[in-house]
C-alpha cells in the first residue's frame, strides 16, 4: 500500500511484495490470462510473457481491468487482435472505460481487442478446456474459472449452491483470502481454508491477499500441508494436465 509503514509493506521478502491479482494458464502452447489489472505491464515483463491467446475478465473492478491498454504490446508481437472474454456487464464497463478503443476513428497504436461473451457450460480456447463459475462479490456478480482439475476464484465472498458441483475432484484450488478480519466482499483466510477443507482439495492457494493478512513466512508457518499463500511469480504444474 502506498504510504503504509506496516511490517508487510516494509518487508524485504519478495513474497510480501504483491502486485494486483492475476493468473496465467498454459497448456500445449495455449496461454490464457485471467484479469488485466493496473500492474499488468510489470507482470508481463518480469514473467517474460509476450504470447497470450485470450484474456478472461472476472469482473469490472479497476484492480482487474485497469491494465487492458498494455495488451497493445501483445498486438504488436502477434500482429492481430486479442480476444477478451467477459460478461455483458463487464463489456459495458470496458466500452465506457476504454471509449478510445471502440471509436470508429482509431488512432494508430491503440489496443486491438475483440470482446467475446463467455458461453454457458464447458468451452474451448485453443488447447484449453474451461468453464465459468458464477459467484458473488458482495452484490456484484463475478466469474471464476475451472480448467481441468484447477479452479481459480478471486474477489468472491459467496458461492451459490449451483456452483458447488463445479468444485468437485480438484487437484489445485485457488481462492481469495483478503485478511483475517471479516470483509463485505471477500472471503477471510479462515473462511477460504474452511472451503478448501470441505472440498478436500490436496493443494490450496490463497490469493488476492491484503497487507493486513500479515507476513508471508508467519502465516505460512501456521498453515498445514497443502494449504499455502500464493505469491507473485508462483508457478506450478498440474499432474493431471
Ligand atoms: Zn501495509
Ligand atoms: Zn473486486
Ligand atoms: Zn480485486
Amino acid at each position: 500500500m502506498i504510504g503504509c509503514d506496516c511490517k508487510v509493506c516494509q518487508s524485504d521478502n519478495p513474497k510480501d511484495q504483491r502486485l494486483r491479482s492475476s493468473f496465467l494458464v498454459e497448456r500445449m502452447g495455449t496461454r490464457i490470462l485471467i484479469d488485466a489489472g493496473p500492474d499488468l505491464r510489470q507482470q508481463l515483463l518480469r514473467s517474460n510473457t509476450h504470447d497470450i491467446d485470450a484474456v478472461l475478465i472476472t469482473h469490472q473492478h479497476q484492480d482487474h481491468t485497469a491494465g487492458l491498454d498494455e495488451l497493445r504490446a501483445i498486438n504488436f508481437i502477434q500482429g492481430h487482435s486479442i480476444p477478451i472474454y467477459c460478461t455483458e456487464a463487464v463489456e459495458a464497463r470496458l466500452r465506457e472505460q476504454y471509449s478510445y478503443i471502440f471509436q470508429n476513428s482509431k488512432y494508430p497504436g491503440i489496443p486491438q481487442i475483440d470482446l467475446i461473451r463467455i458461453p454457458e457450460g464447458p468451452f474451448q480456447i485453443g488447447n484449453i478446456e474451461l468453464e465459468a463459475l458464477e459467484l458473488q462479490h458482495a452484490n456484484l456478480p463475478v466469474l471464476g474459472f475451472r480448467f481441468g482439475k484447477l479452479v481459480y476464484l478471486t474477489d468472491v465472498n459467496f458461492i451459490p449452491e449451483s456452483e458447488w458441483p463445479k468444485l468437485k475432484g480438484l487437484e489445485v484450488f485457488i481462492l481469495n483470502a483478503l485478511r483475517h478480519e471479516a470483509h463485505h466482499s471477500h472471503f477471510t483466510l479462515s473462511e477460504a481454508l474452511e472451503i478448501a477443507d470441505r472440498l478436500e482439495v490436496p493443494q490450496f492457494y490463497a490469493t488476492h491477499i491484503s497487507h493486513q493478512l500479515g507476513l508471508h513466512t508467519e502465516i505460512e508457518s501456521e498453515l498445514k500441508n497443502g494449504r499455502n499463500l500464493a505469491y507473485d511469480g508462483l508457478r506450478f504444474t498440474l499432474a493431471s494436465s
